[in-house]
């Protein structure tokens, strides 16, 4: 399947001294180089085998899973370095790419910072632009960090005032989602005469960007449910033991405050678990994970309804998406010209408007998703606030000024990811699992 004789040589001689760690890592490295990038992961785990504590191993593993948008898993990788003070700068920096992914742009922003202040070499200038627009929606840089992150192992409950009707387009998923989690509870009479027990979760995926976390928190509103949001790469720690504690806490929390929407965002961060080298620890968090969600009895997760996201299924356990756990898989497409036009008109309703041509500046930003559009609308009431002051006075803002900010907008990784989720789904898809991804990865190019 590689078209490159150079690589397909350098294969085979690592087919013959599978022990060989330099010829292994030289053939992961130059997989990456030449972005075969789930070839690439999968010679690093096997580097990996022969030599678990590498720095060099696990970057190259880390950056294989960032660049498939596999941020929790990327995180999850590197956790046990990140963890110990002084780790490699260079580490910091995939870090901060993967954070960034997932939408953490304050710690993002503190690994980026903390590495290049020790270690200037590895400034990665794109990569600092990125941030300080995702940060400040300005150009002027972040200050440096004085302490480390807040840890955020245990997550607050939240109230959320969003609902639905906030959330634009996606029909298709929000009446998925009103089936599954929201009927159970608001009719149970009509459940119960069908025999249907209510229960199992709703794996969203997508690429990054594309809504997910926003639609479980519309979810939650909808509901008038608790919400609560765990980043799973937050909970896995690296001690023994209390990986463990942190979910049976998450679940626990959840279950004191029912009716409550669980959300877990990067759940695939558990599949890079499954490469380490603490592989006993690893099932026995899964498993763990798994008897949480089943509960101690039928009434254990009652009024808990749990949601996860990944924008990397194919890494997610099989075991996952048993009857009563994951049961349902919900695609979470990137918004067609339509529904950035509406997403536009969500995102910018507060806000004082001239007479606005949303389906002008969506046909303008193809290939951006929600999170993007977010950032477009941000910058251009930010240039309308810079000119009201100077104005003195209020000023609209136009069509033109969404348009002059969209031009500057980077899109985040949609093309990239529908052509990861190819590879994977072409090849893969013989229990149908990924029949309603199909129409996007044929139809995009
Ligand atoms: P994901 O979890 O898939 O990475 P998010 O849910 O964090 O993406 O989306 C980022 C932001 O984009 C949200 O906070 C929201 O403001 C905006 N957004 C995304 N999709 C929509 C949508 N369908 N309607 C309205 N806003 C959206």
């Amino acid at each position: 399947m590689l078209d490159d004789a150079g690589l397909q040589a350098l294969r085979e001689a690592a087919r013959l001294s599978p022990d060989n760690l330099p010829l292994r890592r030289h053939l992961a490295e130059q997989l990456l180089a030449k972005g075969y990038l789930a070839d690439a992961e999968a010679e690093f785990r096997a580097a990996l085998v022969l030599a678990p504590k590498d720095a060099d191993i696990t970057a190259g593993l880390a950056e294989a899973f960032v660049r498939q948008s596999a941020y929790g898993a990327a995180l999850s990788a590197l956790e046990p370095f990140l963890a110990s003070p002084g780790y490699p700068p260079r580490l910091g920096i995939i870090a901060a790419r993967a954070l960034l992914g997932e939408g953490e742009t304050g710690k993002a922003a503190y690994r980026y910072y903390e590495a290049i202040s020790r270690d200037p070499s590895v400034a990665d200038p794109e990569l600092a632009e990125r941030l300080t627009v995702a940060t400040t929606g300005l150009s002027s840089p972040p200050p440096p960090p004085a302490a480390a992150p807040p840890d955020s192992s245990e997550e607050e409950v939240e109230r959320s005032k969003l609902t639905f009707a906030d959330v634009a387009g996606m029909e298709a998923v929000k009446e998925a989602l009103r089936v599954k989690l929201l009927l159970p509870i608001q009719q149970p009479e009509l459940f119960a005469a069908y025999g249907k027990r209510a229960g199992g979760g709703v794996l969203l995926y997508g690429p990054p960007g594309s809504g997910k976390t926003h639609l479980a928190r519309a979810a939650a509103g909808e509901l008038g449910a608790a919400f609560v949001n765990v980043g799973l790469a937050d909970i896995l720690d690296m001690y023994v033991g209390s990986s463990e504690r942190n979910l049976r806490a998450t679940f626990d929390l959840a279950r004191r405050n029912r009716p409550c929407v669980l959300f877990f965002d990067e759940v695939d961060a558990l599949a890079a678990r499954r490469s380490d080298m603490r592989q006993a620890h690893t099932r026995q968090l899964v498993n763990q994970f798994l008897a949480e969600l089943d509960g101690v009895d039928q009434h254990a997760n009652e009024g808990v309804l749990v949601l996860a996201a990944t924008n990397a299924p194919w890494y997610i356990d099989v075991a996952f998406r048993r009857p009563g756990r994951f049961d349902q898989m919900v695609f979470v497409p990137p918004p067609d010209a339509a529904a950035r036009a509406a997403i536009l008109r969500i995102l910018c309703r507060d806000k004082p408007l001239a007479e606005m041509d949303f389906d002008a500046v969506a046909r303008a930003t193809e290939h951006l998703v929600g999170a993007d559009l977010k950032g477009v609308v941000d910058r251009a009431v930010e240039v309308k606030l810079q000119q009201s002051i100077s104005a003195g006075r209020p000023i609209p803002m136009s069509t033109a000024d969404l348009l002059a900010a969209a031009k500057g907008a980077k899109p985040t990784a949609v093309r990239e990811w529908l052509a990861t989720a190819r590879n994977y789904v072409l090849h893969a898809n013989e229990s149908g699992a990924w029949d309603e991804l199909m129409p996007w990865i044929k139809a995009k190019r």
